[in-house]
């Protein structure tokens, strides 16, 4: 209710102001003539003899008196604009009689006639309607008189006084196209104070609505001038300053936070810190850091962007960072659990293992068919062992490679052939295409298992009819050995993913091939392990290659 009532109240408050200024303006500025018409009238009197007709000329200073009267008292809010133009009429009249009546003596009287003619002008009347109203007034003036009194009327006397009228007409267009430039500059700058007036809200506006969003949303804020002088802080970014604070300490400096790289302890040297590096422009995607110590310790993941200013100079730049703390603790959780449960798995499976072995020893004296379960049994436990192997060393972080002189045409050679049965039961040519003898340097068991991880995948990940090539070669940069099928392809998306772990393409995760995402990304760390690299390039629907580079020793 108070709310609502407020404009009103405002705009009721600014009609009486204005109102009362109007007031105002029309009683001071027939105050101006009342004052000039008394002192004429003093020298009228003063030399009494000169006057044509006393009652008259008071008469004529009577009604100016009333008109300032009316002035003063006229309810002037309620009157129309256009009714305040009778004032200056009303002058004319008043300033026709004393003139009438002033005689040869007092003749200059008619001069007061340039005070309702500047009012006029100086309204909103138009400068045409102006000078027609002071050149009949005028008129009527000087020739008044002269049809009054007796005696004959004669073009000379009608041209005689003329002046008066020529110099008040004068003046009214003067004053007239002066009052009209004043108004135009006026009105120009009316607009341009509320066009400033408009923008200035809408900015306080734009300024509440980022306020309400940078305090609504759970990412840190911070934005700093070219300086680096602090712009923008949100509710959140206040938080985690202050958690970042050593204790005892309310306002550290940026280099006084207590800010720690990857293993929760290492103190970052200032000069490294995200935020200062941010600040001196450089743009950051993510960078995780630690702040604080014990238990409030958070993990924050820092972003960053420049501004510019209109001539592409910078501005300074706008600080992000996202809380990633429960985010690192699940994954560090799942790793936990991940290495724990293969370790768990380690033991039996050696036992399985080992049992199987001898049961298999036995050869021979096993009933009919029983040999032929147990290499099932073993083949399927080895698969178990090799999984839980690949798990327990990517948790390690490390692949250990031993590269030795081998021939690669033969390790190539091996793999092809044992991935053969699987392709044509898949009804999927593969050829293999690397020369018989390749020597290189490599660790054979290695290079094995991650070549099989191509093929295994280029089978898995086709369709009958397709086809896998398999190539090798010893170029400028070393050996590069090539598996490329004609198979589902991966989206150009998810490329980019495919060699992180647990990975599988969105379309692969809902069909019934089976993985778990782990190959590629040990394939990828055997390759690493090696000095050299692996890409990828696919198209949905048509194929997939992966290129692997082992940089060889110089001879
Ligand atoms: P897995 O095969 O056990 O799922 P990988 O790490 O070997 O795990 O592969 C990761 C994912 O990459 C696969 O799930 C699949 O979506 C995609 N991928 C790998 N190789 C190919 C290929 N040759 N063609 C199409 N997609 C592939």
């Amino acid at each position: 209710m108070t709310d609502t009532g407020r404009p009103r109240e405002r705009e009721d408050h600014r009609g009486a102001r204005r109102s009362r200024h109007r007031r105002r303006r029309i009683v001071l500025s027939e105050l101006a003539l009342t004052i000039t018409f008394t002192l004429a009238v003093g020298l009228g009197l003063a030399q009494r003899g000169a006057l044509d007709s006393t009652a008259v000329f008071l008469a004529g200073w009577a009604l100016n008196l009333v008109v300032l009267a009316l002035c003063c008292t006229l309810p002037w809010s309620r009157i129309s604009g256009r009714w305040v133009i009778l004032v200056p009429l009303a002058d004319f009249v008043a300033i026709g009689l004393a003139r009438a009546a002033a005689g040869d003596a007092l003749s200059g009287v008619g001069l007061l006639a340039a005070f309702p003619v500047v009012w006029i002008a100086a309204s909103r009347v138009r400068t045409a309607a102006t000078v027609a109203i002071t050149v009949v007034a005028a008129l009527a003036i000087i020739w008044f008189p002269l049809v009054a009194q007796p005696g004959p009327v004669t073009v000379d006397t009608l041209i005689d006084p003329i002046l008066l009228p020529i110099m008040l007409t004068g003046l009214a267009w003067f004053v007239s196209e002066l009052t009209k430039a004043d108004r135009r500059r006026q009105e120009a700058l009316s607009a341009s104070q509320a066009a400033l007036r408009e923008s200035v809200e809408a900015g306080r506006a734009r300024e509440r609505l980022l306020g309400t969003v940078l305090d609504t949303v759970s990412v840190g804020v911070l934005a700093v001038d070219a300086h680096g002088d602090d712009i923008l802080m949100n509710a959140r970014q206040r938080e985690g300053h202050a958690a970042a604070a050593p204790p005892g300490n309310d306002d550290p400096s940026e280099a006084e936070l207590l800010i720690f790289g990857e293993d929760r302890v290492t103190p970052i040297p200032p000069e490294r810190r995200p935020v200062l590096r941010a600040i001196s422009g450089e743009g950051l995607d993510g960078e995780q850091v630690w702040v604080g110590t014990g238990r409030s310790q958070r993990a924050l993941g820092i972003s960053s962007r420049s501004m510019h200013d209109d001539d592409g100079g910078f501005a300074g730049t706008v600080v992000s960072f996202n809380d990633v703390t429960a985010l690192l603790q699940a994954l560090h959780a799942k790793d936990d659990f991940l290495s724990n449960v293969s370790h768990e798995f380690r033991t039996p499976l050696t036992s399985i293992l080992g049992y199987l072995e001898l049961s298999l020893e036995r050869g021979e004296s096993l009933p009919d068919g029983v040999a032929g379960y147990l290499q099932v049994a073993r083949r399927n436990a080895l698969r178990l062992e090799r999984l839980v192997e690949d798990l327990l060393a990517i948790n390690a972080g490390t692949f250990e490679v031993h590269p030795v002189p081998t021939d690669v045409g033969r390790i190539l050679a091996e793999a092809a052939s044992s991935s053969l049965l699987r392709a044509t039961r898949a009804g999927i040519r593969l050829e293999n295409h690397a020369p018989a003898g390749l020597p290189a340097v490599a660790d054979p068991l290695r290079l094995a298992q991650a070549v099989d991880n191509l093929l295994s995948n280029a089978v898995k990940y086709n369709r009958r009819g397709g086809s896998i090539t398999l190539d090798a070669a010893l170029g400028g940069d070393g050996l590069i050995v090539r598996v490329e099928d004609t198979g589902i392809g991966i989206e150009a998306e998810e490329l980019h993913q495919v060699f992180d772990r647990f990975f599988r393409s969105s379309s692969v995760r809902s069909s019934t091939v089976q993985g778990v995402g782990l190959g590629l990304l040990i394939t990828k760390s055997i390759v690493s392990e090696h000095g050299g690299s692996i890409t990828v390039t696919s198209e949905p629907g048509v194929g997939t290659c992966f290129s692997m580079l082992l940089p060889q020793p110089t001879r």
